[in-house]
């Protein structure tokens, strides 16, 4: 390791898929939206694929198009299509459009026209999160608009919705999102709409409100290991990235050195200061100064003082360190090394924004 390197475990990931999906038997949708969250989109697809999944989902286009070029066939759902996308492009690579308002359904049929191509699309009701997703009062609406074109212009492969307060077991807007989306199938229906799939569940859903499987659960975050819950998951979780970082420089300094900008944190003694090769351009975010910790000459230890752009220092009083030691941010937490979660709550966000904003000067090292 020169630099700071995120190792990802691609058999984790296959894992992970597997395990899901033996947990809720329906099809399964991997979310590799943000290069796979951090772990590179085409191999974290690919691995997610070799685990079970039978189709895979992105926010944007490029992101779909990008997996259709790496020669990746399985259906991959696109679901926040942007005014000026190419949506004649998204019909060629046979990308699936998530439609949620009328400005879609014009774009992917004008798009239809220009390709002489039927395109694939999953009509998107808001039930109750206030993103994508028509409204309730806009749905008929949208659906009657839809159907006119189903089965020539349009195969309206899915419905689908999203959970907003899915990662908090019991939560009341759950059942009344789960209540909402019903109605909304009842109403397609009862305009002629009858999708293939009904889909609805987010990692968390999927772990922990088995009503919302339907036809297909659409994780992400779970696919890469992390337990979204408050809760232990019911199924076995294994984190797929490690993050390392070598140690750059170890200096002897005295008592009541002021350590990093601002000299937030200051040496009670003699020791050694470990200056690590990661900052905050590489994804530690500075949040973390004085809180977070990281595994370094066998222990966990507290990151002294502000984390920089490029770099942060480790006061290791009692332990010797040299240049090119080791250091772990995070990873599974199976050989002491704290957690993502343990990151997370340093930061005060979750995990999911800590592995998207793992930086692009990172290496990725698959194993
Ligand atoms: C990101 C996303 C998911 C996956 O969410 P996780 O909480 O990471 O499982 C599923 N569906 C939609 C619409 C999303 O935007």
């Amino acid at each position: 390791m020169v630099g700071c390197e995120a190792e990802v475990d691609l058999a984790a990931i296959a894992h992970n898929v597997s395990a899901l999906r033996r947990l809720r038997a329906v099809e399964l949708m991997a979310v590799v939206k943000a290069d796979a969250y951090g772990h590179g989109l085409v191999p974290g697809a690919r691995a997610a694929l070799a685990g079970g999944a039978t189709w895979l989902g992105v926010a944007y286009l490029p992101e779909a198009l990008t997996l259709r070029a790496a020669g990746i066939t399985v259906p991959v759902l696109c679901w926040l299509p942007r005014p000026g996308d190419d949506l004649a492009a998204a019909i060629r690579a046979g990308v699936d459009l998530s439609i949620s308002d009328r400005w879609v359904l014009d774009d992917v049929l004008a798009a239809v026209r220009l390709t002489g191509r039927q395109a694939r699309v999953h009509l998107k009701v808001d039930t109750g999160c206030a993103r994508a997703g028509a409204t309730a009062a806009r749905w008929p609406e949208l659906v009657l608009a839809a159907g006119k074109f189903a089965g020539d212009e349009l195969d309206v492969v899915g419905v689908w919705s999203h959970l907003a307060n899915a990662d908090q077991p019991g939560h009341p807007s759950t059942d009344r999102q789960l209540a909402a989306f019903a109605d909304a199938l009842d109403v397609a229906a009862a305009h002629g709409v009858a999708p293939r799939l009904r889909h609805l569940a987010n990692s968390a859903a999927a772990l922990a409100v088995p009503a919302a499987a339907y036809d297909l659960i659409r994780p992400g975050i779970a696919v890469f290991g992390i337990n979204p819950l408050p809760v232990p998951p019911p199924v076995d979780l294994v984190p797929a990235m490690t993050l390392r970082a070598p140690v750059v420089l170890a200096r002897q300094v005295p008592a009541g050195t002021p350590v990093s900008y601002g000299h937030e944190y200051v040496t009670t003694g003699q020791t050694t200061l470990a200056l690590v090769a990661a900052g905050y351009a590489d994804g530690v975010p500075r949040s973390v100064g004085n809180r977070g910790s990281v595994l370094l000459a066998g222990r966990r230890r507290r990151i002294s003082g502000r984390v920089c752009m490029d770099q942060f220092v480790v006061d290791v009083p009692d332990a010797s360190v040299v240049a090119g030691d080791e250091v772990v941010l995070f990873g599974p937490g199976t050989a002491g090394e704290p957690t993502l979660v343990d990151w997370a709550r340093a930061a005060g966000t979750i995990p999911n924004e800590l592995l998207t904003r793992v930086g692009p000067r990172v290496r990725r090292v698959y194993r």
